[in-house]
C-alpha cells in the first residue's frame, strides 16, 4: 500500500513525501479513505500509531475543497487533553498543509490569551485546542463553533481521566448537529462508549492494533531503598547501567526541580517539565530530550500525559504515584510496539501502601531487587500478594 492510493491530493502527498514517510501506517490506511468519504469514525489507536496524520491529512483535503472560514469562525476543532499534544498536532497540521491555503491556530492555557485571540479574528480552518482555554475564548467571543464542519476528539480516554468531561459536554452543545466527528482513544471503556453515543453518527469503527504485532514487553522492578538515598541510587543506576535516556516521574513539582539540580550536579544533563514551568520552557525541554541533548527528563504525571515520546528504553518512578492507575500509564511509556522496555520504581518504607495498591490493581507481585550499597535501613514489608498466596485457605468446598 502506498500513500498515492489513498485518494489524497498532490499538494498533501508532496508534504508527506518531504516529511519522509514512504508507506502509510495501519491506522492511516484504514482511516484516511473513510474520513475522505465524510463518515464519522471511532478509532482505537495509540500514540505512536501515526494517528495524527491519519486524521489531519484527510481533514486538510476536505477543508481545501470547501469555502474559507469567516471571521472568528472555526471549521475544524481538534480537542486534545494537554498543551504538549496540542502543540504537536498543530506542528503536524502546519507541516502537512504547507502547500495548501489553509489557516491553522492552536490555543491552550498557561500563556497569555491576547495573541491567541488576535489570530482567531481572521477565521480558522483548523483549530487545535485544549478544552479549558477554548471555553474561555468562546466566552470572550474570540471564536465561534456554530459553523464547525469537523470535530476531532483526540486521546478521548485521557481527556476523561483528566476530568474534562464537563468541559467537553459544554463544547459539544455549541456545535451544529450536522458535522463530521472523529473520536480517537487508546481504550474503549464503558465511559468512552457512552460519550461516543452522544457524539458520533453511524460511525465506522477502526482498530489499529495489529494482531500480529508483539505486545509490548515491559520488565518492571522495585528497588527497595531509604527515602534519603533515592537521589543517589538514581544517579548510581544512570551511571552503572549506562542509561542513554530516561523519563523519571516525581510526585511534586518541587521534587522534580530538586531532583534535576541533584542530577545535574552529578554531571548528567536533565530537565523538568511540570505545571509551574512556562509553556516555552516545557516545549524546549521536550525538544531537547527528543534531540538527545538531555539524558534525563523529570516529569509530574499531569505534565507527562500526552507527550509524544516513543520507545523510551527506561522509565523510573522516583516516587510511586498515589493513584494506582497512574503506575500503568507511567510504565506504558516504555516498551512500545514490540520492543522491550524497563521500568524501575524506587520504593521506600513509607510507600508500602501505594505499592500494595498497585500490585492489587495489576494482580501481580512486582519483583524486588536490592541494589548493593543501597539496602534500606527501614525495611520494605513483603508484598501483600505474596502473603496471601502463602496463607492456607480456610475453607475448602
Ligand atoms: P502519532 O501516533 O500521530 O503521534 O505519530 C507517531 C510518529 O510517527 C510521529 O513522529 C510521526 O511523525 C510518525 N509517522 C506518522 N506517520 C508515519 C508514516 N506513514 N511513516 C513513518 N512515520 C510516520
Amino acid at each position: 500500500m502506498s500513500f498515492d492510493s489513498l485518494g489524497l491530493s498532490s499538494e498533501i502527498l508532496a508534504a508527506v513525501t518531504e516529511k519522509g514517510y514512504k508507506t502509510p501506517s495501519l491506522i492511516q490506511e484504514k482511516a484516511i479513505p473513510v474520513i475522505l468519504q465524510g463518515k464519522d469514525i471511532l478509532a482505537a489507536a495509540q500514540t505512536g500509531s501515526g494517528k495524527t496524520a491519519g486524521f489531519v491529512l484527510p481533514i486538510l483535503q476536505l477543508l481545501s475543497k470547501g469555502k474559507k472560514a469567516g471571521p472568528n469562525k472555526a471549521r475544524t476543532l481538534i480537542l486534545t487533553p494537554t498543551r504538549e499534544l496540542a502543540a504537536q498536532i498543530y506542528e503536524n497540521v502546519q507541516t502537512y498543509s504547507k502547500y495548501l491555503d489553509l489557516k491553522a491556530n492552536v490555543i491552550f492555557g498557561g500563556v497569555k490569551p491576547n495573541p491567541q485571540m488576535m489570530k482567531l479574528r481572521r477565521g480558522t480552518d483548523v483549530l487545535v485546542a485544549t478544552p479549558g482555554r477554548l471555553l474561555d475564548l468562546i466566552n470572550q467571543r474570540a471564536v465561534s463553533l456554530n459553523e464547525l464542519e469537523i470535530l476531532v476528539l483526540d486521546e478521548a480516554d485521557r481527556m476523561l481521566d483528566m476530568g474534562f468531561i464537563h468541559d467537553i459536554k459544554r463544547i459539544i452543545k455549541m456545535l451544529p448537529p450536522r458535522r463530521q466527528t472523529l473520536l480517537f482513544s487508546a481504550t474503549f471503556s464503558a465511559e468512552i462508549r457512552k460519550l461516543a453515543k452522544q457524539l458520533v453518527n453511524n460511525p465506522v469503527e477502526i482498530s489499529a492494533t495489529p494482531k500480529n504485532q508483539a505486545a509490548p514487553t515491559i520488565i518492571h522492578k522495585v528497588h527497595p531503598v531509604d527515602k534519603s538515598k533515592k537521589p543517589a541510587l538514581l544517579v548510581h543506576l544512570i551511571k552503572s547501567q549506562e542509561w542513554t535516556q530516561a523519563l523519571v516521574f516525581t510526585r511534586t513539582k518541587h521534587g522534580a526541580n530538586r531532583l534535576v539540580k541533584y542530577i545535574e550536579n552529578n554531571g548528567i544533563t536533565a530537565a523538568a517539565i511540570h505545571g509551574n514551568k512556562s509553556q516555552g520552557a516545557r516545549t524546549r525541554a521536550l525538544a531537547e530530550f527528543k534531540a538527545n541533548e538531555i539524558r534525563i527528563l523529570v516529569a509530574t504525571d499531569i505534565a507527562a500525559r500526552g507527550i509524544d515520546i516513543h520507545q523510551l528504553p527506561q522509565v523510573v518512578n522516583f516516587e510511586l504515584p498515589n493513584v494506582a492507575e497512574d503506575y500503568v500509564h507511567r510504565i506504558g511509556r516504555t516498551g512500545r510496539a514490540g520492543r522491550t522496555g524497563n521500568a524501575v520504581s524506587l520504593v521506600c518504607n513509607d510507600e508500602f501502601k501505594d505499592l500494595s495498591g498497585i500490585e492489587k490493581l495489576i494482580q501481580s507481585e512486582i519483583e524486588r531487587v536490592e541494589v548493593e550499597g543501597f539496602k534500606p535501613v527501614n525495611v520494605l514489608p513483603a508484598s501483600n500478594l505474596a502473603k496471601k498466596a502463602k496463607k492456607p485457605k480456610k475453607f475448602s468446598k
